[in-house]
């Protein structure tokens, strides 16, 4: 069997430097696990558009569509805010994940045991969580028409936005978080606001229609969204999976993300439908953006795209049991107490840099063996 591909675009700011430790993790999967991954790099962003004028090439588009997983550091920053909205690195992001189609958003909220400290919860609320969101990304009211700011019959203006959702768009969104929940403890949420939106009411329809027919093996549960958002900051620990629409998704995404302490310890997967090798167009990459206030310091967490990578493996290499291999060397190394800057409180002693901490999770790997 081919080699499975990979096309890693680092963008800038911090994205290089985090995924530079990304490659290590790699490396080390040819040297000792002999698992070898067909490796190109691009680039996207500000640093494609300094190169060719535009955020993302039409080669490196194409290439994103070829291989089997697509890695992405981060994009952005401070020399690109005065370019044409055409032009901004964010359009590079927007456009591979449009053409690729990547339609489902795993976000996972999972807090390491010796980060539960770090949590605004208390420590009981966050210790052992492990949660995984996913967000409707290439629909709803984000993307639905009408859209715009008019004139009104008052002399003044209304703005319009359309939360629009087809039964196709629920159903395959609704499928990639049954099959996650099957991988894990088996139970999705689904959350809409059907008291008040006709949108909700189908969405919920949907996603039953999708459970009853197809996975009635999985626990399914329905919640308004905003009783979610209340209920993930009370008691996250209830829910495995919570399956929900864009906007929804947007917010509670990021407040399931805060449960667990820091931007740098976030990864997340996009995911769309399946290729003809069974494996689905998938994009992975950290939360957090190109952090220019601490660029070139060496202060960057590369925690998040690590995991990030981690994700590739269960979810487009199914190689579940080593993504919990990567997964457990990051665990080892935070209750080392080791820590870059960013875990770290004033009086918490000396952080160690962005390539100190990939060579400790390198050499957690290597421990594993
Ligand atoms: P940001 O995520 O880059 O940074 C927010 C704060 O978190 C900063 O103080 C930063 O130093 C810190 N931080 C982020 N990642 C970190 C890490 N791995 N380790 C340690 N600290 C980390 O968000 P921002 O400052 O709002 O945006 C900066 C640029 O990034 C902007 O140009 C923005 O448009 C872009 N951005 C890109 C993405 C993306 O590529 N997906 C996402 C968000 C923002």
């Amino acid at each position: 069997m081919a080699n499975p591909s990979l096309l890693i675009l680092p963008g800038d700011g911090i994205g290089p430097e985090v995924m530079a430790e990304v490659r290590k993790i790699i490396n080390w999967y040819g040297a000792k696990r002999g698992v070898t991954f067909d490796v190109s790099e691009g680039l996207v962003g500000g640093c494609a558009y300094d190169k060719y004028g535009t955020p993302l090439h039409d080669d490196t588009m194409a290439r994103a569509q070829e291989v089997d997983a697509v890695l992405l550091g981060a994009v952005g920053g401070p020399q690109y805010d005065t370019l044409d909205f055409s032009l901004k690195p964010e359009r590079g992001l927007l456009r591979l994940r449009k053409e690729m189609d990547l339609y489902a958003n795993l976000r996972p909220a999972q807090c390491f045991d010796a980060l539960a400290d770090f949590s605004s919860l208390k420590k009981e609320v966050v210790a052992g969580l492990d949660i995984m969101i996913v967000r409707e990304l290439t629909s709803g009211v984000y993307f639905g028409e009408p859209r715009g700011i008019f004139p009104d019959n008052e002399g003044g203006r209304v703005g319009i936005n359309t939360q629009r959702y087809t039964t196709n768009e629920i159903r395959r969104v609704a499928r990639s978080a049954f099959e996650l929940a099957r991988r894990r403890n088996n139970k999705v949420c689904s959350m809409e606001k059907a008291n008040v939106m006709e949108s909700g009411v189908l969405w919920r329809e949907e996603v039953q229609w999708v459970h009853d027919h197809e996975y009635p093996d999985v626990a399914l549960s329905h919640m308004y969204a905003d009783n979610g958002a209340m209920q993930l900051v009370r008691w996250p620990k209830q829910f495995d999976v919570i399956v929900t629409d864009n906007l929804f998704g947007d917010v509670l995404s990021d407040c399931a993300a805060m449960l667990t302490g820091s931007l740098g310890m976030l990864p997340s997967a996009s995911l769309g439908a399946p290729m003809a090798n069974g494996r689905p167009k998938a994009l992975y990459e950290p939360v957090h953006g190109s952090a220019p206030d601490i660029a070139g310091t060496g202060k960057a967490n590369p925690i998040a795209c690590i995991l990030s990578f981690a994700m590739a493996l269960r979810y487009s290499f199914d190689m579940g049991a080593e993504a919990a291999r990567v997964e457990n060397a990051v665990q080892k190394v935070l209750a080392d107490g080791l820590r870059t800057a960013d875990l770290m409180g004033p009086q918490d002693g000396t952080p160690i840099s962005t390539t100190e901490m990939g060579d400790a999770i390198v050499a957690a790997l290597n421990a594993s063996l």
